[in-house]
């Protein structure tokens, strides 16, 4: 079992495969993992573990540290390209969540006015107004779908509510609208000797058609990169990658971009 990645609640820079020099705002517990999804190759480790003690951290608490992080990134003359809410688990479950952005959006437009705001989300919360809302004031909303395949998505996924179907993380997407930019991560492994696999000509096909419902302005597709806690999983090969994107963004005249 992995334990948590961030023992800190502003955490980094570190240099994103997608993103850049990223400052990273993590909403979750510092010793332990909050999430809607428990994915098989979450690089936090399984919700087993369990939230941890400290909780999740206030939002007058969030807001100073970051603006201390950014006072001091200032004065080394190193500012981030991004800040990236990320972390051990789910931001928008923290339910002042939207404050928080509204913050963060102040926070750089006084520190760093160069700097985008990101938010790394499972889509799960679109469906709460205020969390839509919040997600459509920052630069990218970069949100998941890993399958248009029901079976697929919970097998890799693993949403912990028994009602979240992909035609579900579908119809949330397309009412977020076109500030959408989808993230999918493509793995193939095995789980409980059961075969787990969204890199399928079946399912590319299904995401084909998803993303041209769903209209976003990017596609990104990635695979791990770290250690994962279903450790058959596989990285895809980036010519492969780069051969599933080409195939999407001729289909659907989304741009992709894909991080090997
Ligand atoms: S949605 Fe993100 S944080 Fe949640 S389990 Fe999946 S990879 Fe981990």
């Amino acid at each position: 079992m992995q334990t948590v990645l961030f023992n800190e609640t502003i955490f980094g820079p570190v240099r994103s495969r997608r993103l850049g020099l990223s400052l990273g705002v993590n909403l979750s517990p510092r010793d332990g993992k909050v999430c809607t999804f428990d994915c098989l190759y979450c690089e936090a480790g399984y919700n087993a573990q369990g939230p941890g003690t400290t909780g999740l951290p206030a939002r007058a608490e969030v807001a100073r540290l970051l603006d201390e992080r950014l006072r001091a990134m200032a004065a080394e003359g190193e500012l981030p390209d991004v800040i990236t809410f990320s972390g051990n688990g789910e931001p928008t479950v923290h339910p002042e969540f939207a404050a928080i952005v509204d913050d963060t959006l102040r926070a750089r437009d006084r520190r760093c006015p160069a700097a985008r705001v990101s938010v790394l989300c499972n889509s799960t919360m679109l469906g709460r107004p205020e969390v839509a809302e919040a997600l459509r004031r920052v630069d990218n909303a970069i949100l998941k779908l890993d399958s248009a395949l029901t079976p697929t998505l919970r097998a890799l996924d693993r949403p912990a509510s028994p009602d979240f179907t992909a035609e579900r993380a579908i119809a949330l997407l397309e009412a977020f609208g076109p500030k959408a930019i989808v993230q999918t991560l493509l793995t193939r492994g095995t789980h409980d000797g059961e075969p787990v696999d969204n890199t399928t000509p079946a399912e590319l096909d299904a995401l084909i058609n998803a993303y041209r419902r769903i209209r976003p302005r990017e596609i990104m597709l990635y695979t791990i990169d770290r250690r994962t806690p279903e450790q058959s999983l596989q990285r895809i090969p980036a010519d492969e990658l780069r051969e599933a994107a080409a195939r999407i963004s001729s289909a659907t005249g989304i741009p992709v971009q894909v991080s090997a």
